[in-house]
């Protein structure tokens, strides 16, 4: 049986691994000349399983308004004359309601552990190397209201099963030596050990390169422009080539994995996703002084800003635009990034030689991803990551070849 995943980033590519280690035959189509070109490229490097809390929970919609109209805030809302927009902002809301968010939260969680264990398997299987680090990641409160709630936050944390611990401003330093520079200002910290970093990008490069030692067909360069649907029934996606060329490509079933771009195509067949672009932007440089930069990957709660160490380079990763499907890049948004790293890691790296970047986080409004059925016979969903797609490729991925294969998946999770 023909299975073709559509879209080539780490959820598709992980997807298309699943997929053949269950025995089908499968085929990846793409618009980019390489894997991993899109929001996949330049993300966080977080697998941060111990942050399943979305976006959306009750405490959001104050901290939301406190930041309107503020250029470096955190997240920024860019109103479009866009019904897509605001329905998303919409059910944004409905989704902070208390039992709303607990059960995203726990759905979430379910699924990143199951994700971050396979991970694990998975590096082995294939023997990949992608700067991965095990040195667990530190949340760091700069403020004393949001490092209240730590208690809680690890108590919750621990009943998903997880391996978590508060820590004082001092334990936070012994973790992690080059927060020295910043330790009078820190209230103190979420320690995760079993928590990682590494990169997407060449993760899914290595792993697409392991696909197609195994047989798989990429269509790269290739453009979906249709799903093609005959009674309820997907037979054929429609396609043009960097020549112009159009054709059809045909399979038994497709995999939906097209991060924040699904939903144009579903709207074709009559279908709305729940999932908008919320654009994130992360600054990458060499490390020019090792001894100044973390080696821990971490997360500034109070800026949402994440910074990972991979291999000889820094990252750090943040902030949420609602601003449609514009990935230009505003100077302002990387100076942000760029003042966090210098206040804390001073002359860890060199700032004139950063590289920006811009991704579209493919956000659904719970951040719970969509896996299982769509409305169509053939045609799968493995989309609407949002913030953590990197976190849960290998657990997504899993799961919806166990569901095309018939299989129950494992992780308590709702899928379609
Ligand atoms: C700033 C930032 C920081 C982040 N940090 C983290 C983190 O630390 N940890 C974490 O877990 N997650 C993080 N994320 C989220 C994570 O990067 C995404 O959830 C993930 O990359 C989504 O992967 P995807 O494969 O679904 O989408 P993509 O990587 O966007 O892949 C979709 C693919 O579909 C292709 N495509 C789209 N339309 C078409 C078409 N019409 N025809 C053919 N091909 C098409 C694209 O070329 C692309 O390759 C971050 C995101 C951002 C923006």
């Amino acid at each position: 049986m023909h299975v073709m995943v559509l879209g080539a980033g780490v959820t598709g590519v992980t997807t298309a691994w699943y997929l053949r280690q269950a025995g089908f035959e499968v085929s990846i189509v793409d618009r980019q000349p390489a894997p991993g070109m899109e929001t996949s490229f330049a993300n966080g490097g977080q697998i941060s399983v111990s942050h399943p809390e979305p976006w959306a929970n009750p405490s959001a919609p104050l901290t939301v308004l406190r930041w309107l109209g503020r250029e470096d805030a955190p997240l920024r809302f860019r109103p479009h004359a866009q019904a897509a927009q605001w329905r998303w902002a919409l059910s944004f809301l409905h989704e902070c309601l208390p039992w709303r968010s607990r059960r995203n939260t726990a759905a979430i969680a379910a699924l990143a552990m199951d994700s971050a264990r396979r991970l694990r398997e998975l590096r082995e299987t294939a023997a990949l190397h992608y700067d991965q680090r095990q040195r667990g990641i530190l949340h760091l409160f700069y403020n004393r209201s949001s490092f209240a709630s730590v208690a809680a936050r690890v108590r919750e944390l621990q009943h998903f099963g997880m391996d978590v611990r508060a820590c004082s401003a001092a334990e936070c330093v012994a973790i992690e030596p080059a927060l020295g520079h910043v330790a009078s200002t820190l209230r103190g910290g979420l320690y995760a050990p079993d928590d990682e970093s590494g990169d997407a990008h060449l993760f899914t490069q290595a792993l697409a390169e392991r696909l197609r030692e195994d047989g798989v067909r990429f269509h790269l360069n290739t453009r979906i422009e249709r799903l093609s649907q005959t009674g309820g029934r997907i037979d054929g996606v429609e396609v043009r080539d960097e020549a112009g060329r159009t054709g059809i490509l045909l399979a038994d079933h497709y995999v939906l994995c097209l991060g924040s771009y699904g939903t144009a195509l579903m709207a074709r067949l009559g279908v709305r996703l729940p999932i908008y672009p919320v654009k994130g932007y992360s600054l990458t440089a060499a490390v020019i002084a090792p001894e100044r930069a973390p080696e821990v990957s971490l997360t500034d709660e109070s800026r949402r800003i994440v910074c990972s160490r991979l291999g000889d380079r820094l990252r750090v990763a943040g902030t949420a635009e609602l601003d449609g499907f514009n990935t230009a890049l505003r100077p302002e948004r990387g100076r942000m990034l760029a003042d966090w790293l210098n206040s804390r890691f001073p002359g860890a790296i060199d700032p004139a030689a950063a590289t920006l970047w811009a991704g579209l986080r493919p956000a659904t409004p719970g951040n719970v991803p969509l896996i299982g059925k769509s409305p169509f016979e053939r045609l799968w969903y493995n989309t609407g990551h949002g913030t953590l797609g990197w976190t849960l490729a290998c657990g997504s991925g899993a799961a919806t070849a166990d569901l095309i294969a018939g299989r129950r998946p494992t992780p308590r999770f709702p899928f379609r």
